[in-house]
């Protein structure tokens, strides 16, 4: 019988804390130079709890590295034309370094048409067509924050990509397709798998890193995963009140190299990396 391996639980928020320090070293440092505080605009429209809850997060963590954010509560009923006219606003105006409109939108506003609207230089969420399309091309550009969190805890736990098998579970374009390019330019073999994809489990098997983006409860499992495997969780589900990721974590220790845990995982680095798309998109904007 194989040995077991001593499966490492990442703990993502140790490591978006550490980023977050040099991010607040990097403002302070800007501010002791006479410059304004970077600056970040989101905006909500409606009233779902767990976007409200995810904004709220965002904002706690600008304020604890000094970096300036407001909030645009806008209501459920408003058009696409009224947010589009604020994004135009916020792209006109100066002293907004980010913009970020939380998803999902109501029925009425088609995301991409305003993913489309918003600056590219500040589309500090990576999802407008032209940073998607930089993305593809393998030109500088704002990536999106989940597909970025996702490689900085590979490239942090020393986990080689060059020449790796790496399965994508997922194909959207906030998550599943992003990642799986990111993981590409950076010379992985990658296999994209999605809702038709045949005998899911003996692709996963082959993984030497595995990505899942779904959505669903515990999808992965024990044996769907290659001795020696880094596994990320990227899915969050509520069950009866309680958050689950697509990985059964504790079946898979044991197995995986590493795991990420669905609470202080992949979570934490996506706020992190927002705020440091928004200190890149400040300081192009200064030239500083
Ligand atoms: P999405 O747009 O709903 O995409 C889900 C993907 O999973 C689709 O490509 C779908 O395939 C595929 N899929 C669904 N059921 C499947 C199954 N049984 N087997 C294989 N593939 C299946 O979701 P998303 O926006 O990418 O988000 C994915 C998950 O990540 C969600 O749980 C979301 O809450 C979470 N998330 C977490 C963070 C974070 O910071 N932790 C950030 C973003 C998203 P088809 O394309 O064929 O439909």
């Amino acid at each position: 019988m194989a040995t077991p391996i001593e499966t490492v639980v990442v703990d993502g928020l140790a490591l978006a804390q550490e980023i977050r320090k040099e991010l607040q070293e990097k403002i302070a440092a800007h501010l002791s130079e006479g410059r304004r505080a970077p600056c970040l605009r989101v905006v909500l429209v409606g009233d779902d709890p767990a976007s409200a809850s995810y904004i709220k997060g965002k904002q706690r963590a600008c304020a604890r590295i000094g970096m300036d954010s407001r909030e645009h509560h806008l209501p459920a009923t408003t058009s696409e034309k009224e947010l589009l006219d604020l994004v135009a606003q916020l792209n006109a105006d100066d002293a907004v370094d980010g913009i970020l409109v939380q998803l999902p939108l109501p029925k009425q506003i088609r995301a991409n048409a305003v993913a489309e609207a918003i600056d590219p230089a500040k589309d500090v969420d990576g999802l407008s067509p032209m940073n998607q399309g930089r993305l593809l091309l393998g030109e500088p550009g704002h990536r999106a924050c989940t597909p970025l969190g996702c490689m900085k805890i590979l490239e942090q736990q020393g986990i080689p990509i060059e020449g790796a098998n790496a399965v994508v579970i997922g194909r959207s374009a906030i998550v599943g397709k992003p990642v799986s390019l990111l993981l590409q330019h950076a010379n992985a073999t990658v296999t994209m798998c999605h809702s038709r994809t045949k005998d899911l489990a003996s692709v996963c098997r082959e993984a030497d890193i595995l990505i899942a983006a779904v959505g669903v409860p515990k999808l992965v499992k024990r044996d769907w995963v290659k001795p020696g495997a880094a596994v990320i969780d990227v899915g969050v589900s509520e069950v009866d009140g309680t958050l689950v990721g697509d990985v059964d974590t504790e079946g898979v220790r044991g197995v995986a190299r590493i795991v990420t845990p669905h609470r202080r995982g992949v979570g934490p680095m996506t706020i992190t990396l927002l705020l440091s798309n928004t200190l890149d998109a400040y300081e192009e904007r200064l030239g500083a």
